[in-house]
């Protein structure tokens, strides 16, 4: 076996060696099918690099000791396997052969450098029967010699991904027997992208599924975005119906850094249809010759660059062989009244009692006959999900993970019906129904076709809040992340670093002074990382330390720290850190540490800053330890003083990604009131004419030049600020955990108000 083989030696029997993506990719190429071209790092040279350095062993006794049941255990495992693999030199011979491919890949397509995508691809004997799908990982946008060997790595990584170790658990495969390849393919820069089911996935009618969205197809593929669904006759070609919907995010490269970045669809094509009839028709085309080739109606991926339409992955639905027997289920009340629908996601009927997953500490209410009913599943709640009768979401698309593992369970599923977890009421009795993405009031047994159709022409399907201003929320502790992450934020815009150096009982700087430093690093990362994979991969911006005097003069050490009139005005924030750079060099490598490990969603805001020489210097401090700010992290400033707001262009001129205002302190710079201070507390206002104003300049200056804006103090949780700022333009608002839902609904209806009056403004011209 060869340790790279390019699709057009591979066949679809190549599983062992190229895993079932790769294989696939081969079988295509070799078929006609336009596929990006590309080659697969096979299943030995996995293999080669695992023994040959000595780790197989290591893993295989954590693996041997592991109650998978446990999660907490199984997460601590999966993390230190992947630290294990990711922490490992790949042998040069190894790293020689991958390169050689990758040159002579550039060479093909006569591009220097090329942007590839890195897809882990796994074998196991029954691949087509049970679905890895999402369990590994892809990396899209990889370009140059190291970075190509780091996610390759990361890809071997991902075979012991929890998620992965207990789907192996469960289906009995043996962890020493599960290979995994690594498909290294031409970047696709795909304008719109989607899915495409050559059957109908529940009920395995005739029809080919296309679901589109605009950008990279991630947006499709995690759910994030609620595509447009179009379903089309698969004899005729005609198409039977096209829904639009309204895609607020797309996934895109970034033209400088190649990275991929989320960004918001622009407005004049949200609503608009993604496919024209003929790249539908194109589509179609490709779909039957698919299913002809392989015999079997395959499940794929596709992307359209300039005009043209590139499949980037096939395999077998794997529902089917369930639907012979559910599909003829026999409906027989006399009465339905439909609560809610969504896309049926898995066939087959189910009734039960709903319990509502809001946390995953909830998971233990559901018993077995229950409906679970939840935004969108996690990899965390597969347990409980085989304990139910039925699935809803309230997000997700036909192939979001609720869809995949209901169906691999064969458990009814319904996704995306946008409300399921505001409307259904805990504990009452609902019937879904996995074909037609219908949910019911009661238990239903019987049902005449007419009624039904009235039922459904009757409902009122309510959309879900999606809003291009995110909404996130602010993490104080890192013990609550599970919860804050519950609201559905779109990130963290606030993790403050206080309470993970409070819980220790020790100040930091006698870690420093004590010369254990690297204690203290073990402190930030562990809690920092607690936050950062709560909410992997959203963005989660650490705040670095802002410790008033005052306030860590009890913990061992803090005997020393200075007596000041004011500390509000006093050593605190970006100044005290330049003055004491080992505690901010500590932070700084805890975040290099965990960027290593994979961690790249977070990034640096710095508190307090008030000169553009203390960003340059903090800048400079990061770069010491290895970051590299604005290129590989984001880095940022709180808009806390005033000085900091009028003087906006020079930090933006001196460069910065995002600022965020922290209007507590911006409010009482402003207004010469101590916020600890109760004597003034009746004259404290955010909303201070003077205060608006310093916000809306930096709004405005930050939106020219590019630079993202946000809100974590107090003001970003109340509704009259946030109308303002999202009327200014800023890019997302932080609030806390408790206000999350009110703000996203403030911000969605602003947005909506806005859109109006600019369709009015147009109308009038
Ligand atoms: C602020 O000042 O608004 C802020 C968010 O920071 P802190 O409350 O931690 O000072
Ligand atoms: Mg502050």
């Amino acid at each position: 076996m060869k340790h790279v083989e390019f699709f057009e030696k591979l066949k679809k029997d190549d599983v062992a060696i190229a895993g079932g993506k790769g294989a696939n990719l081969g079988e295509l190429t070799q078929a006609g099918i336009p596929v990006p071209p590309g080659f697969v790092i096979t299943s030995r040279t996995y293999d080669q690099f695992m023994k040959e350095t000595g780790i197989f062993d290591e893993i295989m006794d954590i693996l041997d000791a592991l109650d998978v049941n446990n999660n907490q255990k199984l997460q601590q495992a999966a993390r230190e396997i992947k630290k294990i693999i990711n922490e490992t030199e790949v042998p040069d011979h190894i790293k020689t052969i991958i390169i050689e491919a990758y040159n002579a890949l550039c060479l093909k397509i006569d591009r220097e450098d090329a942007f590839v995508a890195v897809r882990s691809s796994a074998t196991a004997e029954d691949l087509p029967e049970a679905s890895f799908a999402g369990q590994q990982d892809t990396y899209l946008n990889v370009k140059g010699e190291d970075d190509l060997i780091k996610y390759v790595r990361k890809c071997w990584a991902s075979l012991f991904g929890a998620r992965a170790i207990f789907y192996r658990e469960e289906n009995n495969f043996d962890h020493s027997k599960v290979y995994i390849a690594v498909v290294i393919q031409e970047m696709v820069d795909a304008e719109k992208a989607g899915v495409m089911f050559t059957v109908h996935p529940s009920t395995g009618e005739d029809k080919i599924l296309i679901e589109a969205a605009w950008g990279l197809g991630e947006a499709v593929v995690s759910g994030t975005v609620t595509p447009d669904t179009i379903w089309v006759d698969k004899e005729t070609g005609e198409i039977l119906d096209y829904q639009v919907s309204e895609k607020n995010i797309m996934f895109q490269k970034d033209p400088e850094q190649g990275r991929t970045v989320k960004i918001p669809v622009p407005d004049e094509i949200k609503k608009k249809k993604v496919l024209s009839e003929v790249e539908i028709a194109e589509l179609t085309e490709l779909g039957r010759k698919i299913q002809e080739h392989y015999n079997f109606p395959q499940d794929t991926e596709w992307a359209v660059e300039s005009g043209k339409v590139f499949m980037l992955q096939s395999r077998p639905v794997t529902t089917l062989g369930k639907i012979a027997t559910e599909a003829g289920t026999e409906e027989t009340e006399t009465e339905r009244i439909i609560i809610t629908k969504g896309l049926g996601a898995s066939p087959g009927m189910a009734s039960g009692n709903v319990k509502i997953i809001k946390d995953t500490d909830e998971l233990d209410k559901i018993q077995n006959g229950d409906i679970l009913v939840t935004v969108m599943t996690t990899p965390d709640m597969v347990p409980a999900m085989k304990r139910a009768d039925g699935i809803i979401t309230d997000e997700g698309g036909v192939t979001c993970h609720a869809a995949i593992v209901s169906r691999e369970l064969g458990i009814p599923c319904v996704v995306g019906t946008g409300d399921a977890t505001k409307i259904l009421k805990e504990n009452s009795v609902v019937t879904l129904d996995g074909n037609k993405g219908l949910v019911y009031e009661g238990k239903i047994i019987e049902e005449s076709t007419e009624k039904e159709k009235e039922a459904v022409q009757t409902t009122v399907v309510q959309q879900s809040p999606l809003t291009v201003t995110e909404v996130k929320v602010n993490v104080s502790m890192p013990e609550a992340a599970k919860k804050a992450s519950q609201t559905g934020a779109d990130g963290v815009g606030l993790l403050r670093t206080e309470h993970m150096m409070l819980t220790t009982g020790v100040h930091p700087k006698k870690f420093i002074r004590e010369g254990n430093e690297d204690e203290l690093i073990k402190v930030l990362v562990e809690n920092i990382l607690k936050v950062a994979d709560t909410f992997y991969p959203k963005p989660v911006w650490y705040r670095t330390l802002d410790a008033p005097t005052d306030e860590f003069k009890s913990l061992k050490g803090g005997e020393d720290e200075p007596y000041e009139h004011n500390p509000m005005l006093g050593w605190r924030g970006i100044r005290r850190e330049l003055d004491e750079p080992e505690i901010l060099k500590a932070e700084f490598k805890a975040i290099k540490k965990l960027h290593e490990q994979g961690y790249t969603n977070i990034g640096i805001m710095l508190p307090l800053v008030q000169h553009p020489d203390e960003l340059k210097q903090a800048k400079k401090i990061a770069r010491e330890v290895g970051l590299k700010p604005q290129k590989n992290i984001e880095f940022g400033i709180m808009v806390e003083t005033p000085a900091a707001a009028l003087v906006i262009e020079d930090f933006i001129r001196e460069g910065l990604d995002f600022v965020s205002f922290g209007t507590n302190d911006l409010t009482q710079y402003t207004l010469a009131i101590d916020r600890n201070n109760e004597n003034v507390a009746n004259l404290y206002t955010e909303k201070h004419p003077a205060v608006l104003k310093l916000i809306e300049r930096v709004i405005v200056e930050c939106n020219k030049a590019g630079v993202k804006t946000s809100i974590c103090g107090q003001a970003g949780s109340m509704p009259t600020i946030v109308e303002k700022l999202v009327e200014l333009g800023i890019t997302s608002v932080s609030a806390n955990t408790d206000a999350v839902a009110t703000v996203r609904e403030v911000v969605a209806r602003v947005e909506k108000k806005l859109l109006l009056k600019a369709a009015r403004k147009i109308m009038q011209e």
